[in-house]
């Protein structure tokens, strides 16, 4: 039996390096056709997550949101056309759609707005539905960028490639508010999918998708093979994830965070509820997102400077791991507190 790893289990070898700033470490990431991000960071299309203020204040950073899907074209079409017009970078917009009902309809009215990148947004992608849907889009919509998943194993990732994806999202039960691998019993580390899928000879650009907790656990899975890592949690609770603030009875400001299989987001987007692969939960507020994701940049930079790397390919060509034990991974996170309670 194969054995896996997680993030938490993993460390990078520090290396010797000539970076004098982090200024000089660039983590733009080219999403092919020389459209360029300018983070490896891509927003999940979740309803707590991307909804119309993400989406711009993300473009206007020149990054990568992808807008959910649990609206109506229209709604979807107007947070497209409204970020294009919030995005002085001119940066690629992107837009989840599913694999059945209106996704076709639903694709070609979000690209005659604009949208570059469709995202085939489906919990188990290495599946026939997924095979027609990329082919189907790619067949009518040639000039769009189709991204889909979520898969596990480099056999899915070169499968969903051959159909025609030009990125993949990796990872299968590792969101933070995923029940999958409860519910269901399946699904493989994130970082153990990226590093299995890194082994590919496709050029289909690996997206890790899932559990990323801070900006170390995003160093790893790019070091691991990532090429764009997509988050949820991160830039949860933020100013500009959609939903209302609430004040608990302390008197703190949180947010909801759910993940969409979540009874709740099921029962609003689909009317029923079937499998229950997510939960729903509530989360500080963090303020604005540009600030968290500023402090992600500046980690991720500091990230690869550690590696001697001032790009991500670079970092992919000199990462070295190490695997560490359960004292190892005690020492790694800050243990002071509670030492003398
Ligand atoms: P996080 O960054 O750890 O919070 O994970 C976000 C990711 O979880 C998303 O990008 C999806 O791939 C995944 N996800 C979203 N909703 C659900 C759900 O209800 N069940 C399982 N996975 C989910």
């Amino acid at each position: 039996m194969k054995k896996t790893l997680s993030s938490d289990d993993l460390l990078l070898v520090p290396q010797y390096s000539d970076i004098e700033s982090r200024k000089e470490v660039d983590i733009s990431v080219n999403l092919g056709n020389s459209r360029l991000l300018s983070s490896p960071i891509v927003a999940a299309p979740m309803d707590t997550i991307c909804g119309k203020e993400m989406s711009c204040t993300l473009a206007e950073m020149g990054m990568l949101p992808i807008i959910h899907r649990y609206n109506s074209i229209e709604e979807q079409c107007e947070i497209a056309v409204a970020a294009m017009e919030r995005n002085c970078n001119n940066s690629p917009i992107g837009a989840a759609v599913g694999a059945t009902g209106d996704y076709l309809d639903r694709a070609a009215q979000l690209a005659s707005c604009g949208v570059e990148v469709i995202c085939i947004d489906v919990a188990h992608g290495h599946h026939i539905m997924v095979e027609r849907a990329i082919k189907t889009i790619k067949d009518k919509l040639d000039k769009v960028h189709i991204m889909a998943g979520n898969i596990a194993t480099l056999e899915a990732f070169n499968d969903l490639s051959d159909w025609g994806a030009d990125s993949i999202r990796c990872g299968i039960g590792g969101g933070s508010i995923c029940s999958t691998r409860l519910q269901t019993g399946h699904g493989v580390p994130t970082i153990q999918s990226v590093l299995d899928v890194s082994q590919t000879d496709r050029k289909s650009l690996i997206i890790a998708d899932g559990g990323m907790k801070n900006s170390g656990d995003i160093v790893k899975a790019i070091a691991a093979g990532a090429d764009m890592v997509m988050v949820g949690s991160l830039i949860s609770g933020t100013a500009e994830a959609p939903g209302d603030l609430i004040v608990d009875k302390h008197g703190r400001k949180r947010k909801m965070y759910r993940g969409m299989a979540s009874k709740g987001a099921q029962r609003d987007w689909r009317g029923k509820v079937s499998s229950i692969e997510g939960v729903t939960t509530t989360v500080p507020y963090k303020g604005e997102v540009k600030n968290v994701i500023g402090e992600l940049h500046v980690g991720i930079r500091s990230g690869l400077s550690y590696s001697g790397s001032r790009s991500i390919q670079e970092l992919q060509n000199r990462a070295a791991f190490v695997q560490q034990t359960v004292s190892g991974q005690a020492e790694s996170s800050t243990h002071i507190v509670g030492r003398w309670s």
